[in-house]
């Protein structure tokens, strides 16, 4: 029986924004159907490897009807259940609808950018409506008893659905094209799009041919318009800048076209597989999304499709890089959840890892712009594996990259140039992590090691901290916080041992004044001109990181500081003068206002803001 159901409010925005404002590159809506169709046959063919009964001859078909200005792609594919179609075309369950408007609105995204996002957010069944004024879905589920289903709608409010005939399962799509749209009824033009966007689709895409004999007759030949080739199949020199930037378009839904490298491995021998893998250039809009985000290479097995999550052959922090991996020793029925384990996959990912991490090297040292461009974007992920992946480690070393005191802002050195720029008498590698450059710019313990001309590693993105309890060395040198545990310097030491004897009323002073606040106070040759500063436990988390984990409601043990001393500076003489002299309640202010400003220079905010504004204007008005 026919129903009418209204679209959702999300639905009806984005339909309008298809029909009304997208005219820039209209040939994608055929990429989005085929991309569709092959999907619904590779799942199909799938179920079919375990109930051969569902076998049959994979095809997509085109078909354009030049009286009823009609384009129709149909595939036996999977097919669709009644509610099924209502889940997935008419609600537009996934979150992805709503994603797609949120960041059209957030970008101010313009026309032209927009088909190339339609991807990404699995929305590009609507893009039909770019060429269509009216759409009728028939489709037949697979393997099942539910009777065919019609869905039909102009793109407007609401769409029809209704029972149907269809024999065989699958899906047609039948587009009712614009007038202006018409072009898409031509063989040429079909055929041209076609082998532009989806020649390397796996199943035969067949549009019928009809030509007028000399006795007026027609002859109706059916013509297949992709190759099929898989493209990781053949060599690299074969392959066309175009061609690598459709199937990379294809498999990414990455936003564009554009990559930084495309990378052929072909394995020879007991473990017998090739591979085509792509390093991105920029991270698509859903990279942090988990919901949304397809993760994992794309496997075959001797060019027969199995999975594209196949999240087994790439560890975690690579899950940047897209591609296809093509095994010739699984079977051709592996099933998906075996994937996990087995050793196979296993030796692939092996290698794939290796050789990934080589290209970045390669990347580096040959084509710094674009590493930086790299980095940049996927950098942080990247450094998850120094804490992960024990075999590469080493290897992972020598392409992350980090910001130095030394450095501009915006430009990054690698271990091995810190190391290389390293001058005499420095052995470790000194970082601190924090919030952002600005904050840590101004770190009162920097000063010593500026001082000594010896640069310092600026760790700012969050994983820095994690990720650094692991760093033991590289190249032999030890790595070394410069805000956490103590500080050695064999020079100072005298004077600092001096300075604890000499003010141990005032260090006892300070601590009994700050109290709950602080671990212990100390001297010590960190700093130059500044009067103190604040230091963390070896072993403890940064407070940046430690504020971190609050903000996410997670338990983290408060750790307490330690605030060190500069015995140099005329403030420490005048405080413990006073002291000496009886004047607490000025010493006891003056450790108060000393605490803020050390808490400000290392970025933390103040537990009292209005209580220091209050006494630096006391301290302006008497100063005047
Ligand atoms: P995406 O393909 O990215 O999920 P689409 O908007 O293109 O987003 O399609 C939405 C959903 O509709 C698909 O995920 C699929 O479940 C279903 N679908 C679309 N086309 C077909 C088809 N030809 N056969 C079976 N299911 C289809």
């Amino acid at each position: 029986m026919a129903k009418r159901q209204e679209f959702k409010t999300e639905v009806r925005q984005l339909l309008k924004l298809m029909i009304h404002s997208l005219y820039s590159n209209r040939d994608i809506f055929l990429r989005e159907l085929v991309a569709n169709a092959a999907d619904a046959i590779d799942k199909a063919r799938i179920e079919s490897l375990t109930d051969p009964a569902q076998s049959r001859d994979w095809k997509i078909r085109i078909e354009a009807d030049k009286n009823l200005k009609t384009l129709t792609i149909s595939d036996n594919g999977i097919g669709m259940t009644e509610q099924e179609v209502i889940d997935n075309i008419g609600t537009i369950a996934q979150s992805g609808t709503r994603a797609f408007m949120q960041m059209l609105e957030e970008k101010g995204a313009k026309g032209e950018e927009i088909p190339e996002l339609i991807g990404q957010f699995g929305v590009g069944f609507y893009s039909a409506f770019m060429a269509a004024s009216e759409v009728t879905v028939i489709t037949k589920k697979s393997g099942s008893d539910a009777p065919a289903v019609m869905w039909r709608s102009q793109g407007e409010g609401d769409y029809e659905i209704d029972d149907a005939q269809r024999e065989e399962p699958g899906t047609t799509i039948i587009l009712k094209l614009k007038e202006d749209a018409e072009g898409y009824l031509e063989n040429w033009k079909v055929s041209s799009i076609i082998r532009k966007y989806s020649d390397f689709i796996s199943y035969p895409i067949i549009m019928p041919r009809i030509t007028v004999n000399e006795d007026k007759t027609e002859t109706i030949t059916d013509e297949v318009l992709n190759s099929q080739k898989a493209i990781w199949l053949r060599k690299p020199s074969e392959v066309t800048d175009d061609e690598y930037k459709s199937f990379y378009s294809h498999l990414a839904n990455y936003g564009g076209t554009e990559f930084l490298k495309a990378i052929h491995m072909s394995a020879e021998g007991v473990n017998e597989f090739k591979a085509l893998l792509f390093l991105p250039k920029q991270a698509p809009f859903n990279f942090l999304m988990p919901d949304i985000q397809k993760k994992g290479l794309q496997l075959y097995v001797k060019r027969v499709f199995i999975t594209d999550e196949c999240k087994a052959l790439l560890p975690d922090y690579l899950r940047f890089v897209c591609g296809v991996v093509d095994s010739s020793d699984l079977p051709l029925n592996v099933s998906r959840e075996i994937l996990q384990e087995n050793p196979v996959i296993a030796k692939i990912e092996k290698a794939v890892t290796s050789r990934v991490i080589s290209e970045l090297k390669k990347l580096l040292e040959n084509d710094r712009e674009n590493y930086n461009t790299f980095f940049a974007e996927f950098g942080r992920v990247l450094k998850e594996g120094l804490h992960t992946d024990f075999t590469n480690v080493e290897k992972l070393k020598d392409v992350v990259m980090y910001e130095s005191m030394n450095s501009e802002p915006g430009k990054y050195i690698t271990l091995g140039e810190y190391v290389d720029a390293m001058p005499e008498g420095q052995n470790e590698i000194f970082y601190i992590t924090g919030e952002k450059r600005a904050s840590l710019d101004s770190y009162p313990g920097l000063e010593y090691f500026k001082a000594k001309g010896w640069d310092v590693l600026f760790m700012t993105d969050p994983i820095d901290d994690w990720v650094m309890q692991s760093m033991m060395q590289y190249r032999k040198h030890n790595f070394k916080s410069i805000a956490k545990g103590d500080f050695e310097d064999k020079e100072s030491e005298e004077a600092v041992k001096a300075a604890a004897e000499k003010y141990a009323d005032l260090t006892s002073f300070i601590k009994e004044t700050l109290g709950e606040q602080l671990n212990e106070v100390r001297f010590s040759a960190r700093m130059t001109d500044s009067p103190c500063c604040l230091i963390v436990e070896g072993n403890a988390l940064a407070p940046h990181i430690e504020r971190l984990f609050k903000a996410m409601h997670q338990q983290v043990p408060e750790s307490k500081r330690i605030l060190e001393l500069n015995p140099k500076h005329e403030l420490v003489e005048k405080m413990n003068g006073a002291l000496q002299a009886g004047k607490k309640e000025e010493a006891a202010f003056c450790a108060k206002v000393m605490f803020n400003q050390a808490l400000l220079t290392e970025g933390s905010p103040l537990d009292d803001p209005a209580g220091f504004a209050k006494s630096v204007t006391d301290l302006l008005v008497k100063s005047l």
